[in-house]
């Protein structure tokens, strides 16, 4: 018997590794072996071959790139993010401060560059002074602790202070972003930045073919504009105006669950006694439909017990979906957005839902100071907007409201509800997190009983 060897390729360039792995298809060779035989001419033109030629773009998900993304802007980072199948880490605005040198100015503007640049530099001010002026506030709300370092607890004060401060930067603040993806899924978002309506994406997309072909230079190669995405999405934004024209956007639920399966606990069920079982779903379904409350609640407590901090729950509860409509602060939703295992469907930021004010803005006493921030950036907005829709949501800050409809699993929701009101959440997230918990207490109690939510 051959004995077992398991080993990485990683050292070899990201085309002849994808090479190697697709050869074993055919290949009785060890990959080692493979790959020792394969230089990069010999990858490049098994790539043309078979990825271009005959379109087997699967092989193109063993070369592996990691894109180092430096200064762009936040809207363009959600733009990147939209990209499921990848990795990111971003620069945070709660532990890092921002400064006027660090913001995106468009050229193209004609007649709005004035205002917006006006726009960006008042807020950037205003933020930096509010910084200055809540610092003592904070300072006192929460003292230094007797065995803490000078150190950290600058850290943390500043943590809090930025919290609260980040709310009126506005979205055109630079950042700097990690991406780890594979060459399919890059060709893939390179063509939709390709197609975007910011030039800001467009370019960031030019650069990233110019950075990736330098590694995987026959796997980066269609990334043109896709004339499906460009159209469809045009015609859609006209026949979507023409529906919705007069009718003026609701405020009313900052989360809303607009759809949710029948019976949920009862798929999840029927999908667990499937699992471990030989009879088929509909068998199983006629078991669910005999069983009462407590003997549903039961097979849930068992597929459930012995559950770890940090395990995720069986994949059986991805049988249950459930889609919320929720209206949160752009800060918060660049963080909701980061959750890759939904489906998201994004709204194009405005002012048009209004904005949050931190509570502990309010405490301070400077609630009026914030207020007139976000009322000249409101005016600035509108005035833009006339004609450039696209480019006004750079100068909207963060505190302002965006709509995002998102479905996802139970499995999901576990994941989010726990990570998203545990330790270290940002008080605005960590709301919307306790109100989908809420819901869904309220509206499937068997299920909530097994979802983690730091309610305080
Ligand atoms: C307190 C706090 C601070 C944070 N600070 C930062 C920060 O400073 N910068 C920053 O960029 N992000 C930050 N994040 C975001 C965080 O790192 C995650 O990117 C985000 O919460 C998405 O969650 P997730 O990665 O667990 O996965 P989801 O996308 O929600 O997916 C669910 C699960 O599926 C699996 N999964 C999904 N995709 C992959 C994949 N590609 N590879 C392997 N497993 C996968 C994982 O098990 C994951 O937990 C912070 C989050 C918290 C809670």
């Amino acid at each position: 018997m051959n004995k077992r060897r398991i080993y990485t390729l990683n050292g070899l360039p990201p085309e002849v590794i994808a090479v190697a792995f697709a050869k074993c298809s055919r290949s009785p060779e060890s990959f080692d072996k493979i790959s020792k035989e394969l230089n990069a001419d010999l990858s490049r033109k098994f790539h043309e071959r078979w990825v271009v030629g005959y379109g087997h773009s699967s092989v193109a998900e063993h070369a592996v790139l990691s894109l180092a993304i430096e200064n762009v802007s936040v809207i363009a980072t959600k733009v990147i993010e939209d990209n499921r199948l990848a990795s990111y880490t971003e620069k945070s605005t709660r532990y890092q401060a921002f400064d006027k040198d660090r913001v995106y100015r468009p050229t193209g503007l004609g007649q709005n560059e004035e205002l917006y640049n006006e726009t960006i530099d008042y807020l950037m001010d205003k933020y930096e002074e509010l910084n200055v002026k809540m610092r003592p506030f904070i300072e006192e709300k929460y003292p230094k602790e007797a065995d803490e370092s000078d150190r950290f607890y600058k850290v943390r004060i500043d943590n809090v202070l930025l919290d609260n401060t980040r709310y009126i930067l506005p979205a055109a603040i630079l950042t700097n972003l990690g991406m780890t993806v594979n060459a399919r899924q890059l060709e893939h978002a390179i063509v939709k930045m390709m197609t975007h309506p910011l030039k800001e994406l467009r370019d960031i997309g030019q650069e990233l073919k110019d950075a990736a072909i330098k590694v995987t230079p026959t796997l980066i190669k269609y990334t043109k504009k896709n004339d499906y995405i460009d159209n469809s999405a045009k015609s859609l934004a006209k026949y979507t105006e023409d529906l919705t024209a007069d009718i003026i956007p609701s405020v009313d639920e900052s989360v809303e669950l607009v759809e949710s399966d029948e019976n949920p606990e009862d798929k999840i069920i029927a999908a667990l006694i499937f699992r471990d079982s030989h009879i088929s779903y509909g068998q199983a379904v006629e078991i669910v439909a005999k069983m009462d409350i407590s003997k549903k609640s039961e097979a849930l407590a068992i597929a459930m017990k012995d559950i770890g901090k940090f395990d995720a729950p069986i994949r059986e509860l991805e049988h249950a979906y459930f889609t919320f409509d929720i209206l949160v602060d752009y800060g918060a939703f660049r963080d909701i957005q980061r959750h890759r295992m939904c489906t998201q469907t994004n709204q194009l930021l405005t002012t048009l839902h209004g904005f949050d004010v931190p509570d502990e803005v309010n405490e301070a006493g400077y609630s009026n100071f914030y207020k007139e921030c976000m009322e000249k950036a409101d005016l600035a907005f509108k005035e833009m907007a006339k004609d450039m829709p696209h480019e006004a949501s750079y100068i909207v800050p963060l505190a302002y409201k965006k709509r995002v409809l998102i479905k996802w699993n139970l499995r999901e929701i576990y994941h989010f509800v726990k990570l998203r009101s545990g330790h270290g959440a940002h008080p605005s997230y960590k709301s919307v997190a306790q109100q989908i918990y809420r819901i869904i207490e309220k509206k499937y109690p068997l299920l909530a009983k097994h979802l983690v939510c730091d309610l305080d």
